[in-house]
């Protein structure tokens, strides 16, 4: 384990935590080949018919050859990697120091990463970014949270403005934008993305149809050519561990005749390591709304323990979800007012609002018998009842936390996390609103 001392970070100790966290997963994976007899050889491979590969002058036959060669960095026209001062995650990885200063090229997942991490070491850093947006690809709302955390942190960063180049310096590199701007440090690690390893390899000899390098495939991962599959960084999807492993496993279940459901991208977690992190599954807010129109996609914030919401100051007013108001309430068993800090900073729940909660919401235009009693103006429930149309299953959303004692209010004796379901209610709050 490395040990941070008054010098420093101890890079050597870091390394060699890391080195031994993967000896680790790699020796468990050698083992899991070897018990399952799978013949394992190492060497550089090359596709020499659709079904056999070519390795140290040895040709291995089989029905089918599945493609998993995976993906290396980029870099950008006129850009070279050199390794030493301008350098690609492989080299940030195995970095033997911790420098002064680094510049950052590309804020998506990798970009952030090592931004983080090197910030945390006591690097001095700066993001550029020619998207609007650190995390791009994330929701908006998440990449201006995580945009914000940063400014906190001191991490620089530039968005909106394009690379227009690097020349080295007695001590490191300058970096020039295209909008004249320019940053200097002691290197830059170039991070704008990963591209297939296919070139050379006999794909395209095999008849293996391609775009840009990327192995083009079906649902079922089959390419053009009947004997051939490929998963992984390879083919233009996801680029990320448990989606190559979900492939394979859909190509293996395929090849042993059991009939395999293709992958749901859309339903795939996607964690961006960096602090604090980003996660996220499904379709962005801006995907949503391009495939089924604005007015069909309801925004939701909350925090489980109902402090002040972060919130960006031009959603200020519209999608925030303020206790006692707006979209999500707090709820009060006792209907008084909580005093003091406790109070303010602990809703005992915070839920969508009572429209959907009594069911009215699932079709709004029932009459009154049918959507049970109303009670006053429909507006904390209004967000609830729109998600209600969108997903009638689903017209209640709760967070519970650890009950606190307050004025008037009940206790939980033991202290327990209590789940609270639909229709099941705290007997002290019976009858209360
Ligand atoms: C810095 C970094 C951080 C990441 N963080 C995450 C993360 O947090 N979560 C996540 O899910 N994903 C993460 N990823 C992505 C993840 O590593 C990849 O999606 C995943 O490794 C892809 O698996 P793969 O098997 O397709 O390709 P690879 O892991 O690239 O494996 C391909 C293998 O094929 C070998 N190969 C290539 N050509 C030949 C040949 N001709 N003959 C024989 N062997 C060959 C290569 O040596 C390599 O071992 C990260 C990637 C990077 C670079």
């Amino acid at each position: 384990m490395s040990r941070p001392t008054f010098e420093g970070i101890d890079i050597a100790g870091v390394h060699k935590y890391k080195d031994d966290v993967i000896s680790g997963l790699y020796k468990g994976l050698q083992g899991l080949v070897a018990s399952r007899k799978v013949t394992y050889i190492t060497g550089e491979g090359r596709l020499s018919s659709p079904t056999s590969v070519d390795v140290n002058g040895q040709r291995i036959t089989g029905r089918h050859v599945l493609l998993a060669t995976g993906s290396v960095p980029k870099s950008l026209p006129g850009l070279t990697i050199d390794g030493d001062r301008v350098i690609s995650s492989d080299h940030a990885l195995v970095l033997d120091r911790v420098p002064k200063s680094a510049i950052v090229l590309g804020g998506g997942v990798i970009g952030v990463e090592f931004a983080s991490a090197w910030k945390s070491f006591g690097v001095d850093i700066t993001i550029v970014e020619a998207l609007p947006h650190l995390v791009p690809v994330e929701d908006e709302n998440s990449s201006k949270l995580l945009e914000r955390a940063f400014r906190k942190r001191g991490i620089n960063f530039s968005l909106g403005s394009r690379f227009s180049g690097v020349e080295y310096t007695a001590d490191g590199v300058k970096v020039s934008l295209e909008n004249g701007k320019t940053f200097e440090a002691e290197l830059l690690l170039v991070a704008v993305g990963r591209g297939p390893v296919s070139q050379g390899l006999g794909y395209e000899e095999a008849g293996v149809a391609m775009d840009r390098g990327y192995v083009l495939v079906d649902e079922y991962m089959r390419t053009n050519v009947e004997t051939i599959s490929a998963v992984g960084d390879l083919v233009p999807t996801l680029q990320l561990a448990h989606v190559g492993f979900a492939e394979g496993i859909l190509v293996a279940e395929r090849l042993a005749g059991l009939k395999p459901v293709p992958v749901d991208y859309d339903g795939v977690p996607r964690v961006t390591y960096c602090h604090p992190e980003v996660a996220s599954v499904g379709i962005t807010e801006a995907k949503a709304k391009e495939l089924y129109g604005a007015d069909k996609v309801v925004s939701l914030k909350y925090k489980p323990r109902g402090q002040r919401q972060e919130q960006d100051p031009e959603d200020r007013g519209r999608d925030q979800a303020r206790p006692g108001q707006g979209r999500c309430r707090r709820r009060r068993p006792h209907g008084r007012r909580p005093h003091g800090r406790a109070g303010r900073r602990s809703p005992a729940h915070l839920q969508l609002g009572g429209a959907a909660r009594r069911g009215r919401a699932a079709d709004p235009r029932a009459p009154d018998a049918e959507r049970g009693p109303r009670r006053g103006p429909p507006g904390p429930g209004r967000q609830a009842a729109a998600l209600a149309r969108l997903s009638p299953e689903r017209t209640t959303i709760r967070t519970t936390r650890k009950e606190q004692p307050h004025h008037g209010g009940f206790r939980n004796p033991a202290g327990a996390r209590r789940e609270r379901v639909r229709g099941h209610r705290h007997p002290l709050a019976q009858g209360r609103r």
